[in-house]
């Protein structure tokens, strides 16, 4: 596959627009807004969506799923609250933009995609960007034990259920933000976890967003 890394300077002018709508929006994390204002989005999408790429919305990037709505990512990053230097877990690579977001705040980025192309398609990508994203092939509910512990992990896929295992990946004082599927199946609520140093979770609660389902086990495709 060839991949256009052009970014030329009406993206940059797109993506301007894009920093100054997230603000709007409430986003106000400047190190948040400085990495949306340096990941060329487009990149990240089939070339076909490149006019739509610096629109705050979610879009197709093949195997049924999408990448998650700028705002969304932002949303997710600016919860995170990342330092530089943190390893960070992500579940659901998808595209691979929200790991380079994360990449450019400043985070050591471990990322796990259960669908097999998609997971290749995103490799070939990543590796031609220069960001610090590793990406793994497998079952985000099984965690990365190899890697643990990690100071955040950020969940990009609705989940059931707070994914025990990732828990137990986390550090003290860790913080994981993930969509939780709503009771009455109307998308998710993003919850925020603090891992305490006792080892209890303080969880707060940000709101409703939709995401595709977070399932069990590697894909098929
Ligand atoms: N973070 C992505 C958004 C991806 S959409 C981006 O920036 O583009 C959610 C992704 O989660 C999909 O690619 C889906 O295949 C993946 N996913 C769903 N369940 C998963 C699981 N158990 N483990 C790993 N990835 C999963």
């Amino acid at each position: 596959m060839s991949i256009n890394l052009e970014d030329n300077y009406r993206h940059k002018g797109m993506r301007k627009q894009l920093v100054d709508l997230l603000r709007t929006k409430g986003i106000s994390d400047e190190k948040v807004l400085a990495a949306i204002n340096e990941v060329p989005r487009h990149v990240f999408l089939d070339s076909s969506f490149v006019e739509l790429a610096y629109q705050d919305m979610a879009f197709p990037i093949g195997s049924g799923q999408t990448i998650s709505q700028p705002h969304t990512v932002a949303f997710q990053s600016q919860l995170l609250d990342i330092q530089s230097g943190m390893k960070v877990l992500e579940i659901g690579t998808g595209s691979g933009y929200q790991a380079c977001v994360l990449a450019v705040m400043g985070a050591k980025v471990f990322s796990i995609e259960r669908q097999r192309n998609l997971y290749f398609k995103t490799k070939e990508i990543l590796e031609q960007l220069s960001f610090r994203v590793k990406t793994f092939l497998g079952d985000g509910f099984e965690g990365l034990p190899t890697y643990a512990p990690f100071d955040r992990i950020i969940i990009t896929a609705g989940a059931p259920t707070i994914p025990e295992k990732l828990i137990e990946q986390l550090k003290p004082n860790g913080i994981m933000v993930i969509p939780i599927d709503d009771e009455n199946g109307n998308g998710q609520k993003m919850l925020r976890i603090t891992k305490m140093a006792d080892g209890s979770l303080k969880q707060e609660e940000f709101g409703d967003f939709r995401f595709v389902p977070m399932l069990k086990g590697e894909g098929k495709d």
